[in-house]
Formats: structure tokens, C-alpha cells, sequence
């Protein structure tokens, strides 16, 4: 297997520290230096970027964006039995590489960041997920990075880019597109991984929008999205029942018949509901 620097092949350096895979971890590693390179490009140019780094386990990622020209890269590992093989690369790449070690869904990497920032990540199915959404929320937009690159299973990766009237279609695809351009830029076989995994992964590209692509307040479109499609089999004139009293009305003024089901309306509509409600 080729390297991308001079650091032994991570075959070598997952020997040499013991660092056998843990599933509670959902340590599902990437051994191909070039493929982990070919996931830094789909980042974008990193030149003169911080990239923060979550669950970087022996490297492999964080060798590709590194290589690839990131100003520097912030990494932040739960698993403490990493550390040994990251502090290799960070003696390669002097000055360019710090680590943290704790739980990413725990920690502020903000103070260690400094803007252009781009996000990359490998990480298991939950706690991606779980940083996506937070990612796409916070209160204030544009948020602190410029783009995100991430690993998923490929049945979450499609409900990121879904398209109204697909069964993927839901609060992650409009959270995810009401702010942001989402793209699948990569799909990958279980074989990949280090052990496989049951189902296929896909890497998403998002970039963040200078402001959302349709005016609302974020709660609103929040509270309307996850009760619209907690019940997405009913009619959205049931399903939205507790959002506002005089709900009908509201799907109307929007534009939306009552009797629609979540997964036909657009984004666009459910950003004018979320206005509707909001002016009632
Ligand atoms: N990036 C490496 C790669 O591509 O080979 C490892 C990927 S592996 C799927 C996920 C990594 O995330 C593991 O190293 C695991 O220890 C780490 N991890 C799991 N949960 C985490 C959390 N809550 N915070 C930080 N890292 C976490």
C-alpha cells in the first residue's frame, strides 16, 4: 500500500500500538492512505484552513488532510489508547496537528479554532448524526465552519440530500438543505473499513449557505419539521395540530393543502408555513 508521507503504513502503526477495534467505539477504521487523502480533497482546499477533526482514531484521516496542505488540524478522540499513534503525525507535521482527548459531543473546540474552518469526520453513525444536527442549529448563521465533510451509512446520507416525495425525505434533509448545500461526493463498500461494517458508507458535503435559502425563524421551523413528521403517515392538518390552534388556516396561508402528508411539501412551503405560524 502507497503512503502519502513518511509515516509508517497504518497497518504497522495499528500493530504496533495494540489498537485493535472496538465496537462500542464504532471503530470502523480507514487503512488506504489514498483513499483517506481522496476524502481530505472532497473537503475542499484546505490551504490555509484549520480543519477540526472529530474521532481521528489512528490517523488515517487526519495523515490525508494533513498531507493535502491543512494550516492545521484540531482532532478530538474519545479513545485514549490513540494518542501514542497521533503523536507520531504531530511530530511529522510540526505544529500543525494538536489532539484533545475526550468526548467531541462534550467539548467546545471553538477557543482552539481559528476561522477558515472546515469540518471532517469519520465517526460513528450516532454521534455523527447527533453533531450534524447540532451543526445545522445553531442560533446564529453562518455558523464558525465553511463546509463539512462526513462519513455516513448510505441510508443516512441519502436522508441528508432527499428530495420531497421520497421515503429519505425528512428533518434531517431540511435542516441540513434550509442553510446548507448538501451532496453525496463519495460512496464506499463495507471492504473499506477496517473491520467492515454491515452496510455501506457515503462521505456528504456540505457547505454552508450565507443565509438560509428561504426566511423563518429557526425554532418555528424546527418545532413545525419534527411534529410534521413524527406523524408523517396523517394529514398534516392532524399532524400539526398542537403547533398552532388555528392550524388549517395556517397550511393555507402557506400555500399547503391541509390534507397533504409531510413528505410532498418542499422546503420553500415549510419555511412559509413556519412564517405563518409565527405571525399568528
Ligand atoms: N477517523 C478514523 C478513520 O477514518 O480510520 C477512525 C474512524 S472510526 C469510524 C470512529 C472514531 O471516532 C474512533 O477512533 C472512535 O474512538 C472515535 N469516537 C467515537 N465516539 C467519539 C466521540 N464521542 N468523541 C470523539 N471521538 C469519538
Amino acid at each position: 500500500m502507497s503512503t502519502i508521507d513518511n509515516l509508517p503504513p497504518l497497518r504497522d502503526v495499528i500493530n504496533t500500538h495494540d489498537l485493535r477495534a472496538r465496537k462500542s467505539l464504532g471503530q470502523n477504521f480507514l487503512l488506504d492512505l489514498n483513499l483517506t487523502a481522496k476524502i481530505a480533497r472532497q473537503a475542499g482546499d484546505l490551504t490555509g484552513c484549520d480543519v477540526l477533526e472529530i474521532g481521528p482514531g489512528p490517523g488515517g484521516l487526519t495523515r490525508g488532510l494533513l498531507s493535502e496542505g491543512a494550516r492545521r488540524v484540531l482532532a478530538i478522540e474519545k479513545d485514549p489508547r490513540c494518542l501514542p499513534a497521533l503523536a507520531e503525525i504531530a511530530d511529522a507535521y510540526p505544529g500543525r496537528l494538536q489532539v484533545i482527548e475526550g468526548d467531541a459531543l462534550e467539548i467546545d473546540p471553538l477557543q482552539h479554532l481559528t476561522p477558515p474552518i472546515r469540518v471532517a469526520a469519520n465517526l460513528p453513525y450516532n454521534v455523527g448524526t447527533e453533531l450534524l444536527v447540532r451543526w445545522l442549529t445553531p442560533k446564529d448563521w453562518p455558523p464558525y465552519w465553511q463546509s463539512l465533510t462526513l462519513m455516513f451509512q448510505r441510508e443516512v446520507a441519502h436522508r441528508i440530500v432527499a428530495e420531497p416525495g421520497s421515503k429519505a425525505y425528512g428533518r434531517l434533509a431540511l435542516l441540513a438543505q434550509w442553510r446548507a448545500d448538501a451532496q453525496i461526493v463519495l460512496n464506499l463498500p463495507p471492504e473499506a473499513f477496517t473491520p467492515p461494517p454491515k452496510v455501506s458508507s457515503a462521505v456528504v458535503h456540505l457547505t454552508a449557505l450565507p443565509q438560509p435559502r428561504f426566511p423563518a425563524d429557526a425554532a418555528v421551523l424546527n418545532r413545525v419539521v419534527a411534529a410534521a413528521f413524527n406523524q408523517r403517515r396523517k394529514m398534516l392538518r392532524a399532524a400539526l395540530k398542537g403547533v398552532a390552534p388555528d392550524i388549517e388556516d395556517r397550511l393555507l396561508a402557506a400555500g399547503i393543502q391541509p390534507t397533504e402528508r409531510a413528505e410532498q411539501v418542499s422546503l420553500e412551503a415549510f419555511c412559509a408555513l413556519a412564517r405563518a405560524v409565527t405571525a399568528a
